[in-house]
């Protein structure tokens, strides 16, 4: 048995101690398969001064720690690049206060998203980020990601929502940023929000501040299916520039929806449809009883073929059990599934939506898109067998040009689902070289030893074989760009 297995069997006992093969193995990746390597060890801390316990122990024996919420990751985020102890978060999951009054709540990093939404539901409140995971993945992780989710077009971020965090620092030292008091704060730089989005490379988040959000007074929720994604792009494209902010507007397409309809997530979309757009209008009656038809109006003028709209809770229920299951029930299709995840300006989704299908048949891969199209942010998702090596090939270069394609169109390379070791060859094509070196150096700043999740999020430019290949990549993508 290795030093830090003994080290951590002593302390934390064998149930929260796990060293073996067999309980390692569920640990070797996230929901980005492509990627995979077990941790030296896992340890499940269920206390501040726990974790601090366990960041010393990694700095006394030089080895490196990775933070893990729920593993529903989909770039390779908690997935080690080298020996590593993963420090899950699992047993961290207590709310420890409300302020009903004030908006917000204190809680640990493993506490799972909707259970913070159903704990506060008694004071009709909710907590407003909603990322299609929200069922398994934690607060902790969605910090660190920065996750977003439907109704993110209205209401923001993670960032938006996230006041506060009680931190430990690579070197074991605790830092507290942010406050509960919110940005209007007077002093102090903006830490909690350097922090937030920085996958687990600034230290592991203890205790976080969330603002709270009250539940709307009415819903409406519309689902319109369409010919072709088009002219649902088309109709989200109008219903943006009619000034009307819904709470949510997500496209499926036929692919989607015919593995939605052929699994447990079944929502009764129509397969016979190209796409469908599902609409979610929130505020006062009053004003809900004039957008919905203002909406419906928009719908049939880019050739809805049909409309509907929940009747009642279970309803709109049903609307969004396919919309959140989809991921799950691409797990029809194939083996494995790759998620993409990159942004495009909202007027380019229907041509780069073009250039993605032209992709996929380029390289022969099976492929289908559900989208946060209000936000431009685009999860186009391959399904593929990782046991078959040439496929994962084709796959892996499919993926890369799929978010050069979207750098391309004046996007981003992720939207919501972070950079971890996935897109770290494409960092280079959004950021310069001294855009790049205030990152590492901020990195530096909250992660002194370097043993806080290394190898993700910034590409390793000491390195020949990648600083050699970015200008190569970058010269490609700015040369496609001009012609
Ligand atoms: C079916 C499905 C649907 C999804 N839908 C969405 C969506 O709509 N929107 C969206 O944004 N994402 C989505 N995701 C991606 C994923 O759920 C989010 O990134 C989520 O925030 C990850 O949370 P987690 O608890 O699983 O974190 P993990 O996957 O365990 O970890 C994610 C990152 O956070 C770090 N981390 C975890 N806990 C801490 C901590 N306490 N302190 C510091 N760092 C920490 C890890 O080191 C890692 O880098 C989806 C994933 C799946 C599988």
């Amino acid at each position: 048995m290795s030093e830090l297995a003994r080290a951590l069997t002593a302390e934390l006992g064998p149930q929260r101690a796990l060293t073996t093969p067999e309980a390692l193995l569920a640990y070797e990746c996230d929901g980005f398969t492509i990627h995979r390597r077990r941790p030296t060890a896992v340890a499940l801390p269920e206390t501040t001064e726990e974790v601090q316990w366990l960041v010393r122990l990694c700095n006394r024996l030089g080895v490196p720690f990775v933070a893990r919420g729920a593993g529903t990751c989909l770039s390779g985020g908690p997935t080690p690049t080298g020996d590593a102890l993963c420090i899950e978060t699992a047993r961290m999951k207590k709310v420890l206060h409300v302020e009903p009054e004030d908006l917000y709540a204190v809680v640990q990093p493993g506490v799972v998203n909707i259970r913070l939404s159903e704990h506060v539901a008694v004071h009709g409140l909710h907590y407003a980020p909603d990322p299609s995971s929200q069922s398994v993945c934690t607060i902790g992780g969605n910090l660190a990601e920065n996750s977003g989710g439907p109704h993110c077009f209205k209401y923001g971020m993670t960032t938006d929502h996230v006041l506060g965090a009680v931190v430990v620092l690579s070197d074991g030292g605790i830092a507290h940023l942010g406050h509960a008091a919110g940005p209007r704060e007077p002093h102090g730089l903006d830490l909690i929000g350097l922090f937030t989005g920085s996958e687990g490379t600034f230290g592991i988040a203890t205790e976080i501040t969330v603002r709270l959000s009250r539940n709307p007074g009415s819903v409406r929720t519309l689902l319109a299916s369409f010919t072709s994604v088009d002219a649902a792009c088309a109709a989200v494209g109008d219903i943006v520039a009619s000034g009307l902010t819904p709470a949510a507007m997500e496209i499926l397409d036929q692919a989607t929806i015919r593995a939605v309809e052929a699994s447990v997530y079944r929502a009764g979309y129509p397969q016979d449809a190209g796409a469908v757009l599902l609409v979610e209008l929130d505020g006062l009656d009053e004003a809900l009883d004039e957008e919905a038809p203002e909406v419906e109006a928009m719908f049939r003028r880019h050739g809805a073929l049909r409309v509907e709209q929940a009747k009642d809770a279970a309803e709109r229920k049903r609307l969004w059990k396919g919309r959140k299951g989809a991921f799950g029930a691409m797990g029809r299709l194939k083996p494995d599934l790759y998620v993409l995840d990159g942004v495009v300006p909202r007027t380019r989704l229907v041509e780069t939506l073009r250039e993605i299908t032209a992709i996929g048949e380029r390289y022969g891969i099976t492929m289908s898109n559900v989208f946060h199209a209000g936000d431009g942010n685009l999860h186009p998702n391959i399904s593929f067998d990782g046991r078959d090596a040439e496929e994962r090939h084709r796959v892996e270069e499919a993926g890369r040009e799929i978010l050069e394609l979207c750098v391309r169109m004046g996007g981003s390379i992720t939207g919501e689902h972070g950079i971890g070791t996935e897109k770290l060859d494409h960092v280079p094509l959004m950021f310069s070289e001294d855009d790049l070196d205030v990152m590492a150096r901020a990195r530096r700043a909250f992660d002194p030893t370097g043993l806080a999740n290394p190898g993700k999020v910034l590409p390793a430019r000491s390195s020949c074989a990648e600083t050699s290949k970015w200008p190569h990549m970058v010269a490609r993508v700015l040369a496609e760009s001009d012609s």
